[in-house]
């Protein structure tokens, strides 16, 4: 396994390996890793003769106030994690060589971004598709590996890939969970033992939604919603819910009408759980019951 820290020479490898016939895989991380990580890299490793894994703690998609600068690091346990799972580089540049000189130029995809997480944190998908548009450019990927736990990304960088015809193929993973549900989570660190137990509620207010609509056949999203917020408040009195939105899984429209709903569904939530802000989803399939 390689580092690799300037662009220039990412860009040479990547090239090299396009021209002797090998599948390249992009896994693009902010570090500190976990099963989740882990998880992406080794389904990368299934499908590509190269993996490249970039380790970047992006400031551009972090707003003022947020955990930029106490964002969890340690570059020495990540590496260790990246050759445990095959990956054969890891892309680890500096803040300054990823924007050196004065960039005049960042990629918004209109209107979803706006939504939801946007919603909370203005801006912050202008950030991420941009850095990812860069990483896209510098590794070259045939695919990147994303994780299901970040569903609105998905959805921003699957646009961001059609609209502008990169010529990589999205590849979304399951979510990997701790053992009582809490979705796996770098800023999972920032959590007390006691806290990382209540937080576990809200992976089973997302099965509540779930079974609400699947099984109890609640059409009425309001009715789905109020009952998920009271069973938390109930449960996990502490936690904050910021939003607990039923939307498509395309334009993640707001879906008023289950009954008349057909395609994939995700129920998505924002939680603060002291001043750890927490985001999880479920996504399942829905067909019209009219
Ligand atoms: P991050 O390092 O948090 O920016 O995440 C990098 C990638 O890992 C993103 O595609 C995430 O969706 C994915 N990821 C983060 N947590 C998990 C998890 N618990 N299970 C699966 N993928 C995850």
């Amino acid at each position: 396994m390689k580092v690799v820290k300037e662009i220039s020479s990412m860009q040479e490898i990547s090239d090299y390996y396009r021209c002797t016939g090998k599948k390249i895989a992009l896994v693009p991380t902010m570090g500190y890793l976990h099963e989740g990580h882990t998880s992406l890299m080794l389904n990368a490793r299934e499908r590509a003769g190269i993996v490249i894994t970039s380790i970047f703690v992006n400031p551009t998609q972090f707003g003022k106030g947020e955990d930029f600068g106490k964002y969890p690091r340690d570059f020495l346990r990540d590496s260790h994690i990246c050759e445990k799972a095959g990956v054969d580089f890891i892309f680890y540049p500096e803040v300054d060589e990823m924007y050196k000189g004065n960039a005049l130029t960042a990629i918004t995809v209109n209107k979803i971004s706006d939504k939801l997480e946007g919603s909370f944190r203005p801006g912050h998908f202008t950030g991420v598709a941009t850095v990812v548009a860069k990483l896209l450019n510098i590794t070259k990927p045939h695919t990147i590996h994303l994780g299901s736990k970040d569903a609105q990304q998905n959805v921003v960088l699957k646009k961001m890939i059609a609209d502008l015809n990169f010529d990589t193929e999205l590849v979304v993973c399951p979510t990997i969970r701790e053992d009582n549900g809490l979705a796996m989570s770098s800023r999972n660190t920032y959590l007390t033992s006691e806290q990382k137990e209540d937080a576990a509620s809200l992976y089973f207010i997302l099965k509540e939604g779930r079974s609400m609509i699947t099984e109890d056949k609640i059409s009425d999203a309001s009715i789905v919603k109020a009952k998920a917020a009271e069973i938390l408040s109930s449960l996990s009195p502490d936690i904050q819910l910021q939003y607990y939105e039923i939307t498509d899984n395309e334009e993640l429209e707001p879906i008023g009408d289950l009954a008349k709903f057909n395609g994939e569904i995700v129920i998505s939530l924002a939680a603060k759980c002291g001043t750890t802000r927490l985001i999880d989803n479920i996504i399942f399939e829905h067909n019209s019951v009219t």
